[in-house]
């Protein structure tokens, strides 16, 4: 589905390289190969050994960064970051990596997620005189780490780390390290690669393909790996727990050529439309997904089904950003630009529209209409993922359940609200066998929060947006 009109936003994308002369140039690559995470804003930070040097804006990688200004990034190691606004607001000083000057040198950092305790962490400190210069969490951890300066900087990045709470991929560099960093239960994805003698570090693996470079593993929960010119080290800041990485990254956000923890999305997706076909079969004439995340979803339910897969929505590519519009109106308007039914294919048929999540069921509504405008007889839903019940608290734009369908309506009152002629969803079980598979979904559980209600921390309830607390 398409993000901008779907009202659930990705999170943020960090990718970052050490030990190759032209590390600006692959974190720019690196960075578009995760453009998909973030579209409002991205920077890059470079070391030469001597000193840092930013360089961001707000809005897509070819649109922030010119050919001049990538050769001006100098350097053999590289931090860099693609932004959706999650904590904090969309300003430029809030724009990734951030970069703070001291006399001690240069810090720079790059944040994928969300701290759950950042407001309790922003009163501390500024009742402790720190002055904070941005409203993104980020920034917390920037000065947790400078309070701890009597300590070896990598105790101290150790010390902040485990004063933060919520979902994190961290990349932290100084002239001459870099520090990844992962959550104590790996909420966000983030990989470990190796191009020739260099390392390569990113929230997905697609941009390693990008790049060149080869996987080869996983950033673990509550690990600390400090990379430099002497090697690699690898460090704990928290004892092994399990890991609940966020099912929606398999779901909706991760490219369907990225693994996460070794497992392709593509295929998990085509799982979870097989779940999908099984638990909620139909009788029907054509298979479609809405493009384009949910179309691996849709070939699964159609091989599964019997029922021939088609291209019966087709995606317009060349839509600006201009119409990137954010009031409801303006929103469904945005809908009939992106996306338009295929006549030809729909007209006359039983259609299975397979989409990967309902938010808001505005979308949805938009495009049964437009199939059945486009003359189809009937329009079955089937979503291969559970209802969305709860907001998320780990980086992601679920904004409040006052605005979830799904959290305040039957499945027979939102098939209803939608126009559909049937609605199903995937069972939680049938979306955790369909990531997990068979064994493996007893030892490994993936956080299902805003389908189950199930948080994988404890939520502070200045974190809760007001609807949740009334
Ligand atoms: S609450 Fe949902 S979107 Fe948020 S991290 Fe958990 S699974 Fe992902």
């Amino acid at each position: 589905m398409l993000a901008e009109i779907k009202g659930l936003n990705e999170e943020c994308g960090i990718f970052g390289v050490w030990g190759h002369q032209d590390s600006a140039q692959l974190t720019y690559y690196g960075l578009h190969a995760l453009q998909h995470r973030g579209q409002e804003g991205a920077g890059i930070v470079t070391t030469d050994g001597e000193q840092l040097k930013l360089a961001k804006g707000h809005g897509l990688i070819n649109e922030v960064f010119s050919e001049n200004q990538l050769e001006d990034l100098s350097g053999h190691a590289s931090i860099g970051h693609v932004r959706y606004a999650t904590a904090g607001d969309g300003g430029y000083e809030n724009i990734q990596p951030l970069h703070f000057r001291s006399q001690t040198g240069g810090l720079a950092l790059a944040h994928n997620g969300n701290l759950v305790n950042a407001q309790a962490l922003k009163n501390q400190l500024e009742a402790q005189g720190s002055i904070l210069q941005t409203t993104s969490d980020t920034e917390v951890v920037a000065h947790l780490i400078k309070r701890a300066r009597h300590l070896p900087l990598e105790q101290a990045i150790m010390e902040a780390l485990s004063m933060i709470k919520g979902a994190y991929a961290f990349l932290v560099m100084t002239e001459d390290r870099m520090f990844v960093a992962n959550d104590p239960r790996g909420l966000r994805p983030l990989s470990l690669g190796h191009l020739g003698e260099s390392w390569v570090v990113s929230s997905e693996t697609c941009a390693f393909d990008v790049v060149g470079a080869e996987y080869d593993r996983e950033i673990d929960p509550g690990e600390l790996l400090i990379i430099s010119d002497e090697g690699i080290e690898s460090k704990r800041f928290s004892a092994p727990i399990q890991r609940t990485l966020c099912s929606m990254e398999y779901v909706y956000f991760s490219r369907p050529d990225s693994n996460l923890d070794g497992k392709n999305v593509h295929a998990s997706r085509k799982r979870m439309g097989k779940s999908l076909a099984e638990e909620a079969p139909i009788d029907a004439d054509v298979v479609t997904g809405v493009p384009d995340s949910s179309i691996s979803a849709a070939i699964g339910y159609a091989e599964a089904s019997g029922i021939p897969y088609e291209l019966g929505l087709i995606k317009n590519r060349y839509v600006g950003r201009t119409f990137i519009q954010p009031s409801q109106e303006l929103r469904e308007q945005g809908v009939k630009m992106k996306l338009s039914a295929v006549r030809g294919i729909v007209e006359g048929k039983k259609v299975v529209m397979v989409d990967d999540s309902i938010v808001r069921g505005t979308t949805s509504r938009r495009i049964v209409k437009m199939l059945k405008e486009a003359g189809a007889k009937e329009v079955h839903v089937r979503i291969a993922s559970p209802p969305i019940k709860n907001p998320c608290y780990y980086g992601i734009d679920t904004s409040n359940s006052g605005e979830l369908i799904a959290a305040n309506n039957s499945v027979e009152e939102m098939e209803e609200q939608i126009g559909a002629d049937s609605l199903a969803f995937l069972s939680v079980q049938g979306l955790n066998n369909s990531i997990y598979q068979g064994e493996e979904s007893l030892k490994h559980g993936g956080c299902m929060a805003c389908f189950t209600g199930n948080y994988p921390t404890e939520i502070y309830p200045n974190t809760m947006h007001p609807y949740e607390k009334a």
